[in-house]
């Protein structure tokens, strides 16, 4: 037997959560690439999170947590290790706060699209800048997701996190270091949930905030191909995209890899495009715009892979 099917038997020994072997990124992703992952695992509550997570470290096997992959790009060539999937965590619950405020509890698997849904039909207002993030609530706070000038660090309470150790604790937001489209945990660190901080509010008003958002984005991003959002983080003084523009990239492809019409800071998948493409694209983009804005471009999409 190789190593890795020799860990692949022991981990089904080690947890009982469901896992799947051999499975193909592309089938995930929301841009549609990526090779073959050695395993994903499903855990369906903390404790088979916990098995899972302590195996893995003991057994020195590389892991990452996975929400919704829609910021992620896995190369052609795939992942050798293990992706815990957080998508069967997706506990909610609401409980009253201090000051007529709101807390949200959720697991971190539950969509962001099912938090808003929530804060409409609750007539809650805090999470509206969310509407139309394709994410997971895991997924948004390790990238502090954010748009319309809402930061999801700014509704947050606590974080529930498993450390690399398989220990579990509780981050205050004091305690945790958000920045522009990060979160400063290790990329082992496993966000479970967090409590959200919510007020009441009009229903009306808050469905017609999601909904003024809904119709800005359709206007804006290109939701019609699949792909990962933006690709680049704004450099402080000017948008990637408008960047991008200048440099004359807008519409430029590389094999079914394109620079979207719409919005220059989204890289659209025409068809069937492989990593590889995306990725020359990124290298080609970073390359022209240096040379015509001096602006040196850094991705926001994660990038994981051999
Ligand atoms: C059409 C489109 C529009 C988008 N618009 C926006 C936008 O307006 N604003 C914005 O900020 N983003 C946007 N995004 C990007 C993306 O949706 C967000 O970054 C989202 O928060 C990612 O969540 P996810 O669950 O998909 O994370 P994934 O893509 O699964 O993972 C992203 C990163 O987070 C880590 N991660 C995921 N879950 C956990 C967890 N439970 N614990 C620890 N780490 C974890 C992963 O290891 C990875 O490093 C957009 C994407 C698309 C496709």
């Amino acid at each position: 037997m190789s190593e890795t099917e020799d860990w692949r038997a022991e981990i089904r020994r080690r947890t009982t959560a469901e896992i799947r072997l051999d499975e193909e990124a592309s089938r995930h992703t929301s841009i549609g690439v990526g090779g073959r992952i050695d395993a994903i695992v499903f855990p369906r509550n903390e404790e088979e999170l916990t098995q899972t997570v302590r195996f893995l470290k003991e057994a020195r096997i590389p892991f990452l947590p996975v929400g919704n992959w829609t910021n992620l790009i896995v190369t052609d060539r795939g992942y050798r290790g293990v992706l815990v999937s957080l998508s069967g965590l997706t506990a909610l619950d609401l409980g009253e706060g201090p000051a007529g405020d709101v807390r949200l509890t959720a697991q971190a698997g539950v969509s962001l699209a099912e938090l808003v849904n929530i804060s409409i039909r609750e007539a809650l207002t805090g999470i509206e800048f969310c509407a139309g993030i394709p994410g997971s609530l895991g997924g948004a706070l390790r990238m502090n997701a954010g748009a319309y000038g809402g930061e999801i660090k700014d509704i947050v309470e606590t974080v529930r996190l498993l450390d690399p150790a398989g220990e579990i604790r509780e981050a205050s937001r004091s305690g945790l270091r958000f920045t522009y489209r990060s979160l400063d945990l290790s990329a082992e660190t496993v966000i479970i949930g967090a409590v959200l901080r919510l007020r009441r509010s009009d229903g009306t008003a808050v469905s017609g905030k999601v909904r003024e958002i809904i119709e800005m984005r359709r206007g804006k991003h290109p939701l019609e191909f699949p792909s990962a959002g933006s690709i680049f983080r704004n450099p402080r003084e000017v948008p990637a995209g408008k960047l991008i523009d200048q440099a004359g990239l807008k519409g430029f492809r590389i094999g079914d890899a394109q620079v979207s019409e719409k919005h220059g800071n989204f890289i659209v998948n025409r068809g069937k495009a492989r990593a590889e493409e995306i990725l020359s694209l990124i290298a080609l983009i970073q390359r022209r715009v240096f040379e015509t804005t001096g602006h040196q471009l850094r991705t926001e999409v994660k990038i994981i892979g051999e």
